[in-house]
C-alpha cells in the first residue's frame, strides 16, 4: 500500500479514516515526511467530524489530508457501530511522540507553531530534553496577524516536521491552504499538544486513558468545554441512526 491510499479509507460519518495501527501510522508518516511533498496529517475526533458536517471548508481540509487517524475512543465506537471497525485509537499526541522519537534517532528537525505566546518555546525545551538528537528548527505562537511572516519563518527553517497547533478546524484549514507553500517535510494538526508538552495543560492519568475516559477527565478539568463535548452524544446518536437505516 502506498503512503496515501485514500480509496481504502473507512468512512465514519463523512470523514475517511486510514485503518492503521500505531506502527503503520508512524511508518506512513515517516514515508511522507522523508519524501518532503508537503503532506499533512489530521487526527479527527467526533467533535471535528460533527464540524465537518456543517463546514464544507473544514470537511475538504480534513478529508484532503494524506493521513487521517482516529483520535479518541468516540471515533472507535462510531466505526464499530457502523460495522466498519478501525484497528486502534491513536491519540494525536501519542502518535506525535512516536514520530518524534524516531526523528530524534535520525537528528531530524521540528518547528512548533501555535498556542499562546511562550508555550511553544517551553514545549520546545521539554521536547529537546526528552528526545536527545531532535533539532528544534523554530517556534511561533498561534495568535498572529501576519501569516506571510510566519510562512517565511517556517520556510527559512525548512523543518522535517511542522506541528500546527491552532485548534480545530483552524489548523486543518491552515494546513490545507498552505500545502505546497510551506517548506516542511510533513505537517501535523496537533491541537492542544504544545500545552501538554509545556505543562500548561495536563493529560488524563494513564488509567483514564486506557479506560477510554480521557474526554471525561478533560471535561472535569475544563468544564467550559461542556458545550463542545455535547457533540459526542450527538455523533453517537447519528451513527446509531445510520446503522439502523442501513445507509
Ligand atoms: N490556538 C491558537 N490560535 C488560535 C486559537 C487557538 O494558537 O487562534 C491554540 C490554543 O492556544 C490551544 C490550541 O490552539 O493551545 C487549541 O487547543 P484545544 O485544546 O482547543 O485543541 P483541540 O485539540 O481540542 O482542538
Amino acid at each position: 500500500m502506498s503512503a496515501t491510499d485514500t480509496a481504502a479509507r473507512t468512512d465514519v460519518m463523512g470523514v475517511g479514516f486510514d485503518n492503521v495501527d500505531m506502527d503503520e501510522a508512524v511508518e506512513r508518516a515517516w514515508e511522507l515526511m522523508v519524501s518532503r511533498k508537503g503532506a499533512y496529517v489530521v487526527t479527527p475526533n467526533p467533535e471535528i467530524i460533527m464540524c465537518c458536517r456543517t463546514d464544507a471548508e473544514a470537511e475538504k481540509a480534513v478529508n484532503g489530508a494524506d493521513l487521517i487517524i482516529a483520535d479518541g475512543i468516540g471515533v472507535i465506537y462510531g466505526a464499530k457501530i457502523l460495522k466498519t471497525p478501525l484497528k486502534q485509537k491513536l491519540p494525536g499526541i501519542d502518535f506525535t511522540c512516536r514520530l518524534l522519537e524516531r526523528m530524534a534517532a535520525h537528528g531530524m528537525s521540528l518547528f512548533l507553531f501555535g498556542s499562546k505566546p511562550g508555550v511553544a518555546e517551553k514545549a520546545a525545551e521539554t521536547l529537546a530534553e526528552r528526545y536527545a538528537g531532535l533539532r528544534i528548527a523554530g517556534t511561533n505562537d498561534g495568535y498572529f496577524t501576519n501569516d506571510a511572516n510566519i510562512v517565511k519563518k517556517i520556510n527559512e527553517a525548512a523543518p522535517d516536521l511542522l506541528m500546527v497547533c491552532l485548534g480545530a478546524p483552524k489548523q486543518e484549514k491552515w494546513m490545507a491552504q498552505r500545502r505546497g507553500v510551506v517548506n516542511a517535510g510533513l505537517m501535523i494538526g496537533a491541537g492542544g499538544s504544545l500545552d501538554v508538552f509545556a505543562g500548561t495543560a495536563e493529560r488524563a492519568p494513564e488509567k483514564w486513558q486506557k479506560a477510554g475516559l480521557e474526554w471525561l477527565y478533560r471535561l472535569y478539568k475544563e468544564p467550559r468545554r461542556a458545550g463542545r463535548m455535547m457533540k459526542l452524544p450527538q455523533f453517537l446518536l447519528l451513527t446509531i441512526g445510520k446503522r439502523i437505516r442501513g445507509k
